[in-house]
């Protein structure tokens, strides 16, 4: 088989790529190692910034996002037993959308299906040969045969366990790293959101996000020891800690039920550099991750594909290799920009192993002064809406 752009993965960046591609012309195949299913279980992100948004109209994906998706306009921060809320929109003209990472992945699906264009599923063994020349091609097994993808370029968006950052030397690579003491327990449940905006809340047990999917389906976390087991958690147990860590209003307020999604996730920053070997390219989390803090995750990956697809679109329409050429230096000026801001969340919201009464104290000051001043606040919102493409 022949194409001109190969796609290893089909998540949110590898779909969006290949729709984009598509609408300007650009022939590509997707290849994943598991099921559509499977995908479409996951449960992940859903807090969309603008520039997202525009990427998804411009796939033709937008309809249902528009319809079903919930624009915001601020946020909350809550600590010292009292909610302050940060106007997001006053201050920086912008907004987020809250729409589920699944929802997103289905919409781009559904738009590839009815495009026409090839997703091969529950591929194995993808491998990416020969990119430092003109003539890159993937291999991968399937239905017990070895079969051949030829094309011009190779997408690694394969998130962080895939293949493609594996591919290069790792003399060819620096990587960067944070791992941080602690975790996120979550759960999904059918119950309204305690707030129709998110809340980030600090307190001395520990950092809570109040946080929805729809008015009806509720997303909520807090912070845990690592070692904590799921079994432990019962919801009542998991809705009692919650209640604790918001202020008296919102933990009244909190409307609780089962809980149909529960797991722990480890936080961490990573950044692996360059995102470009000759012709494969990382695209999103097989290149960085960033703690959910900041809402960064997926919208990093959204903007690493902009700037790709502006590099491919300017090969094949112009002939011009510079977007190309400049696609990881442009990636990565954004990338660690959003990986300052999630470590810098992380850091004034969550209880440390050496926080201490002394950090308690600083990090409530580090809130109130963010609060109050005009300076602090917008920083904060611009950061949070998402910096220019
Ligand atoms: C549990 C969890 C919770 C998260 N919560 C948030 C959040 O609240 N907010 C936020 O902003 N971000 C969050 N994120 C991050 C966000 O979901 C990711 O940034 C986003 O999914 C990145 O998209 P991607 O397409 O780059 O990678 P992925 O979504 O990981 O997609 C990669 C695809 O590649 C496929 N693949 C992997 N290896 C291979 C291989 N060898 N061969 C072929 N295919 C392969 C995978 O099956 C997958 O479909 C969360 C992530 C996780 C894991």
């Amino acid at each position: 088989m022949r194409t001109q752009v190969a796609i290893i993965g089909s998540g949110p960046s590898g779909l969006l790529l290949g729709q984009l591609l598509t609408q300007a012309g650009i022939d590509n195949v997707i290849i994943d190692r598991v099921s559509k299913d499977y995908i479409l279980r996951r449960v992940r992100a859903g807090v969309l910034e603008e520039g997202m948004v525009s990427l998804l109209e411009r796939a033709g994906a937008g309809t249902r996002m528009h319809a079903e998706g919930l624009p915001h306009e601020g946020i909350s921060l809550a600590f010292d037993g009292r909610d302050h809320r940060i106007d997001l929109f006053a201050l920086t003209n912008k907004r987020v959308m809250v729409y589920g990472q699944t929802e997103v992945t289905h919409d781009l699906m559904d738009r590839r299906e009815a495009e026409g264009r090839r997703t091969i599923y529950e591929a194995e063994d993808v491998v990416p040969h020969d990119f430092d020349g003109n003539g890159p091609f993937l291999t991968y097994q399937k239905d017990g045969q070895t079969h051949r993808i030829d094309c011009d370029f190779i997408a690694g968006c394969d998130g962080y366990h895939g293949v493609s950052r594996k591919s290069p030397p790792t003399s060819a690579l620096t990587t960067f790293e944070r791992v941080y003491p602690f975790g996120w327990l979550g759960i999904l449940a059918d119950v309204p959101p305690v707030s129709h905006e998110l809340i980030y809340a600090n307190h001395p047990r520990g950092f809570a996000l109040c946080s929805m999917r729809s008015p009806t389906r509720s997303r909520y976390y807090i912070q845990c020891a690592l070692e904590e087991r799921i079994e432990d958690w019962s919801d009542d147990r998991f809705y009692e800690e919650l209640r604790r860590r918001l202020p008296e209003e919102q933990a009244e307020a909190l409307v609780t039920g089962p809980s149909f999604e529960k797991s722990i996730a480890p936080l961490r920053s990573f950044v692996a550099e360059p995102m470009r070997f000759g012709r494969l390219f990382l695209v999103g989390d097989a290149a960085h991750i960033v703690p959910p803090t900041g809402a960064k995750g997926l919208n990093l990956a959204a903007s690493d594909v902009h700037y790709l697809f502006e590099g491919l679109q300017e090969f094949y329409a112009e002939s011009s290799q510079a977007g190309v050429d400049a696609y990881s230096e442009r990636a990565l000026k954004r990338v660690w920009k959003a990986v300052r801001f999630s470590w810098s969340m992380t850091m004034m919201l969550h209880r440390f192993p050496d926080t201490g009464a002394f950090g308690q104290k600083i990090q409530e000051a580090e809130l109130d002064y963010l609060v109050h001043s005009k300076a602090a606040s917008t920083a904060l919102a611009e950061n949070y809406v998402g910096l220019p493409y």
